[in-house]
This record gives structure tokens, sequence and C-alpha cells, in this order.
């Protein structure tokens, strides 16, 4: 039911625009959701492929989230999610395999303990690093805790971690790796301060911060068709296949132009991806601030490899690192959703795999997989997702736009703008229910 005069237009469904118009409906508020595809999720979204004559549902990468992720875990249980029947819920765990097969580094987080000593003690028990490397882990953790994981001139990770004496084998092996998940950025280059905001949301706190959170179900199950029909159940109308083509500033507020017709609207949140927002706002001056920080954006890939294999075949653990290869994760897809023989390798980040084919790139993926699990037959086929702008570089001192804007009445939500985190679900969600708060705390 419409209790406001408001009448709130949400450029985008992804989980920006979807945590934004949750919020809004769930208080009242007119809000008429625009997405330019057939639907919903942007770029956490299940996709339908064809494969040999058959269609299957693939999400469009394989996402982790954190336990950490606090706004989008109690958006997700208003809207009816079961996290136990969404979620693998697995303590911080990390094993790294090498191409010859041999497990060599293994860190797992200890559970009966409270953080930070789960973490610390994890450390020095963790496998595949000399003493010294541990005690250097060790003494680098300590050090972040006592400043509260902040520093005051970013730099590359890289640098940072060199100034704080850790060895190219923890680099390697740790630092490198989560920077990967993380940031999806390379090392050399990603911003050391957003990676200590996230290293300080997992470590400290609550020791369950740390847990990855692995999708039992399609993405779309989790994320998309619950909010959604939180949405509509209170009001709330969505509208797919609506590009909004222009958007200009009116007496009465903005015109919305699509191809199906000009939509008015008093408020309005722009929740696009960075690289879609530049030309949206063209037509709005007072935007050309906020226009200005994305502009200079950089981009990083992440390719997603679904191998398929005979239907017995199982991994050793759900999800392994693996080191030395293109390959960097992989996810037992038969042991987390009952997609038997089906494993999904992560490469994220740019790199020497983008000048492949993706039939080579999938042939070089699944011969990695077999020298380090020797046990794996031939896959039986193989699909290649690559989300080419999967998310923005995450590099020192990015400029992020503000979600209240020069421009009264709109809003910017999207994982870009919620500056302490990387292109996460979660900054997203976060940054969707800030421009929310904006919005009603302002009538
Ligand atoms: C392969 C992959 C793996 C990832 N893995 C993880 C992970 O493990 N953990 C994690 O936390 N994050 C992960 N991410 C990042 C996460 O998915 C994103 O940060 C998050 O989904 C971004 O949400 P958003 O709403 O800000 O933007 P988007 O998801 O990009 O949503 C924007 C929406 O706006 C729509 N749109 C654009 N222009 C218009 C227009 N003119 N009119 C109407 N609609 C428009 C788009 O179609 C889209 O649906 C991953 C991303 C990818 C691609």
């Amino acid at each position: 039911m419409n209790t406001h005069q408001h009448n709130i237009a949400i450029i985008g469904g992804g989980c920006a625009g979807l945590s934004a118009a949750a919020t809004l409906t769930e208080r009242g508020y007119s809000v008429t959701l625009f997405e330019a595809s057939s639907q919903l999720g942007g770029r956490a979204r299940t996709v339908v492929v064809e494969n040999k004559d058959l269609l299957q549902l693939l999400d469009n990468g394989q996402h982790i989230l954190l336990g950490a992720y606090h706004a989008t875990l109690s958006l997700l249980e208003k809207a009816g999610v079961k996290e136990n029947e969404a979620f693998l819920r697995l303590p911080l765990q990390l094993n790294m395999v090498s191409s010859s097969a041999k497990s060599i580094f293994s860190l797992k987080s200890v559970n009966y303990l409270p953080a930070p000593f789960n973490m610390l003690v994890g450390f020095i028990f963790c496998k595949g690093l000399s003493f010294k490397d541990r005690i250097t882990a060790l003494t680098f953790m300590r050090h972040l805790q006592s400043s509260n994981y902040e520093i005051i001139n970013d730099k590359p990770l890289v640098k940072f971690l060199k100034l704080h004496h850790q060895s190219a084998k923890l680099i390697q092996m740790l630092w490198e790796p989560l920077c990967l998940a993380a940031l999806n950025t390379p090392i050399a280059k990603a911003s050391s301060k957003i990676f200590l905001n996230v290293l300080r949301d997992s470590f400290s706190g609550n020791k369950k911060n740390s847990d990855f959170l692995i999708p039992k179900l399609d993405l779309s199950k989790i994320i998309s068709h619950p909010l959604a029909h939180y949405i509509q159940a209170r009001g709330g109308s969505i509208k797919l296949n609506h590009r909004i083509r222009t958007l200009v500033e009116v007496d009465n507020g903005f015109n919305l132009e699509t191809r199906q017709g000009t939509f008015n609207f008093s408020h309005v949140i722009v929740a696009t991806s960075p690289a879609r927002t530049d030309k949206l706002l063209e037509q709005l001056p007072k935007l050309k601030t906020s226009r200005d920080k994305t502009d200079h954006y950089q981009y990083q890939p992440i390719y997603t490899i679904y191998l398929q294999y005979p239907i017995e075949t199982k991994l050793p653990q759900v999800m392994c690192g693996l080191s030395n290869t293109i390959s960097q994760w992989v996810f037992d897809r038969g042991e987390l959703c009952g997609e038997k023989g089906l494993l999904a390798v992560i490469v994220s980040a740019e790199g020497k795999h983008q000048k492949l084919t993706q039939d080579d790139l999938a042939l070089k993926v699944a011969k990695e997989l077999n020298q380090a699990f020797p046990q794996l037959p031939k896959p039986l086929w193989h699909k290649v997702i690559a989300e080419k702008r999967a998310t923005f570089s995450c590099l020192p001192d990015l400029a992020r736009p503000t979600n209240r804007t020069a421009q009264s009445n709109l809003y910017l939500a999207g994982d870009y703008t919620y500056a302490s985190y990387p292109a996460t679900i979660e900054g997203a969600v976060r940054s969707g229910i800030y421009c929310a708060n904006l919005i009603s705390n302002a009538s």
C-alpha cells in the first residue's frame, strides 16, 4: 500500500536495485523497478545455456558470500530464504593443491576459539609454510588488529605486504588467492585499504564473520526470485525488458524514457553498474562530478569454466584452491547443489587466459584439474561463461561517487558506491538500503 506521496523509480534490478526496492516497499512507498534485461539479478544471476540440444541452468559465476555479509543475509532472511537450504556454511578454510596432486597449503580457522584467536591459532597450525613464515603471518595479523586494519596512504597490496616482510611463498599461497577472491584485481594493482576492510570485517567481531557461504541452489532462487516476490507482495511493480534510454529533469521530478513510453517519477535511484551509469546521467549536468569519478574506471573479468564429468565424479573437498595454474578455485557442484559430476572452476581478474579461445581455455583447465586430481576422467562437456566486465578494478585511492548526488531526489546505488568495499553483493545491497534510507529519512 502506498502511504507516501513519493513515486519512486529504481533503474536496475541487480542486488543494489532489489535491496532498495525491498526496503522502500516494506516502508509503504510506491516503487517501480525498471530492468533492461529479461531477468533480474544483474551480475549475480542464473542463466539458461544450451548444451547438446538440452537447456541447462548455470550461474553466471560461482559466487561466495561471507558470514560478514550481514545486510545481505538479513535481507534474504526477510524475503524468506532459509540459510541452511540456500547455503553451505563452512568455517574459513583454504586448501591449496598443486598441479602435481600435492596439498601444498592448508589453513583452517579453529572453530572452538573466539575471534580473533580462531584465526591466529589457525596460522600457527597451518600446513605448507615454514615456521618463520607462520610467525611472520601471525605478527602481521597482530599488527593489523592493533591498527584496526587501517592504513593512512593507500598503495598496491603487494607493496604493502612486502613492507610487512611477507615472503614470496606467503604472498603466493595466502594473500594473492585471498586478494583475487575478494577484490578481483591483481595483487600488483589492488588497493591495500579495501583489502584490509574486508579482512577486518571477516576476522574481527563474531568468528562466524569469516565463514564462507557457498550457494547450494541456483543464485536466482536465492537472490532475485525471493526478493522480487517480496517487492511485489508489498505493491512494488517490476518492469523487465524496460531499458531506460534517457533520464531528464522536469518540473515535477524526472522523466524516464523507454522503448515502451515515457514515465514520470518524483524520485529516482540509479542502480546500474558504473559502466552503464555515465550514459544515463548524461543529460543531468549536476551529476557531472559523479560521472567524472566513474569515467576512468577500469574493469576486471571473471571466467567460470563448467566441466561436466560422469555423475560419480567427486572432489576431495567441495572447494579447493589451485596453485601455479590458470585455474584458481574449483567447486564440486555435485556435493553443493546435487548437480552430480559438475565442477565449476573460477579464474578471477585479468591474465593470459584471456588470450585463449573458450574451448582452449576449457581444455587447459581440464588438463590442470587432471594433474591436480589424477582420478578425474575426461569431461563429457564444458561451458565457459566469461563476464568481461565482472567488477571494477579495485585500485588504490579509487574515487567513489556518493549515494546522495548534487541533483535533489536522485540517488546512486550499486557496488561501486559502497566506498569501503570492493565490488560485492554486500556492497551492492548496503548501497541500495542506504539510498532507501536517504529517501525515507528526508520524507
Ligand atoms: C562472475 C562473477 C562472480 C562474482 N563473484 C562474487 C562473489 O563470489 N561474491 C560477491 O560478493 N560478489 C561477487 N561478484 C560481484 C557481484 O555479483 C556484484 O558486485 C553485484 O552483483 C553487483 O550488483 P549491482 O546491483 O551493483 O549491479 P548489477 O548486478 O550490475 O545490476 C545492475 C542492473 O542494472 C541493469 N541496467 C543497466 N542499465 C540499465 C538501464 N539503462 N535501464 C534499466 N536497467 C539497466 C542491468 O541489466 C543489471 O541488471 C561477482 C560478479 C561476477 C560477474
